[in-house]
């Protein structure tokens, strides 16, 4: 889909709607005027409720490396977002008006391998919503029938927007044993915190997590997170070793810093598991992998939401195991105000931002 941009539309049929947009390379973003998009085949129109700010369209407002590699502009961003299905294209059999849906932001062929094996979140096909095709963040959007998930009405709408970030959480966390198990987190960004608040809701027996910020340290404590340990402040393994003796059940990483891989293995106990989300900015990393061997640890690279089973998870967390995430959305704006997001997300001073449109 290309925008057509300009003012509304001359013979007045399209009306303009408007939309967040990456215009040209370089930093920014612009608020736009754009046609209305129209409905396709497999595809779903939702008017758009609530969007959440992720750490990717910071990355695209800055344009850095990755971003600037990666995008063709003009774009419309946003790929976490939520809202209400207001038109359904030829052929959508699952969606319906009226249905409240979030965004899964992997857009997958249907018959890709990857998928059909049950391996959908590293599918080889996978484009990106808000990245390789036109995002969420406008008053409307047009999204493939699968990628509109049914979410439940007594879902708010600041937590139903985050659901594709909240979701790389869940997987995270689900990749093993929660309930009565030590957990540490390491790393309390927005993921590492809904990690925190999941394995609360899922009885975890005491969960520890690292974190030098102390507006982060701050909201682990409000999601429940029993112990966190500023390595500025304290020695991190030292602490776990005298409170943890036999080790931690389980490690979810999530900071992407050099010195989590070692404590990881250091801390967890024989037989445990290492899950890996955060990204490390170096494709290299040294740790004892003797070490992990011997202990028979398990190690995980994690990525992106099973398709769909992760999206059953959070439903069930958020419906039934009363999963409360709200203390992370720190801040809530209109969608215009998008410029003063990134300015804030820019500062390090936010949970979760979330837009309204
Ligand atoms: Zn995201």
């Amino acid at each position: 889909m290309g925008l057509r941009l300009g003012s509304r539309s001359p013979n007045g049929k399209i009306p303009a709607v408007k939309a967040v947009a990456k215009m040209q390379p370089g930093r920014g973003i612009s608020l736009i005027d754009v046609d209305e998009p129209e409905i396709r085949p497999g595809c779903v129109k939702l008017k758009v409720d609530r969007g959440s700010v992720c750490g990717t369209d910071l990355h695209i407002y800055q344009w850095d490396e990755w971003s600037s590699g990666r995008i063709k502009t003009p774009r419309i961003i946003g790929h976490e977002f939520c809202g209400t299905i207001v038109e359904v294209g030829e052929g959508v059999t699952d969606r319906k008006v009226g249905d409240f849906v979030s965004s899964e932001s992997h857009i997958v062929d249907l018959d890709d391998p990857d998928l059909l094996r049950g391996d959908g979140h590293v599918a080889r096909t996978t484009r990106l919503l808000g990245v390789d095709v036109d995002g969420g963040f406008a008053e409307y959007a047009v999204i493939p029938e699968s990628n509109a998930r049914l979410t439940d009405d007594s879902v708010p709408g600041s937590v139903a927007s985050m659901q594709d970030a909240l979701g790389n959480a869940v997987h995270t966390a689900m990749d093993g044993p929660i309930e009565g198990c030590s957990i540490l987190i390491t790393g309390l960004g927005p993921i590492g915190l809904f990690a925190g608040a999941i394995c609360k809701s899922l009885g975890a027996k005491r969960i520890y997590a690292t974190e030098i910020a102390d507006f982060r340290i701050d909201l682990g404590h409000q999601v429940g997170i029993d112990r966190i340990i500023n390595p500025l402040k304290e020695d991190v393994l030292s602490v776990l070793k005298n409170e943890e003796p036999n080790g931690v059940d389980g490690v979810l990483e999530m900071s992407g810093h050099p010195s989590s891989l070692p404590l990881a293995i250091d801390c967890v106990r024989p037989g445990g598991r290492i899950s890996l989300l955060g990204l490390f900015k170096q494709n290299n990393q040294s740790f004892d992998l003797n070490k992990l061997i011997f202990k028979g640890v398990r190690m995980q690279g994690i990525v992106g939401r099973r398709l769909w089973e992760t999206w059953d998870q959070m439903h069930w967390l958020l419906t039934e195991k009363g999963l409360d995430v709200t203390p992370i959305v720190t801040h809530e704006m209109h969608f215009s105000e998008i410029e003063k997001a990134f300015e804030v997300l820019e500062r390090g001073e936010a949970g979760k931002i979330v837009l309204s449109f």
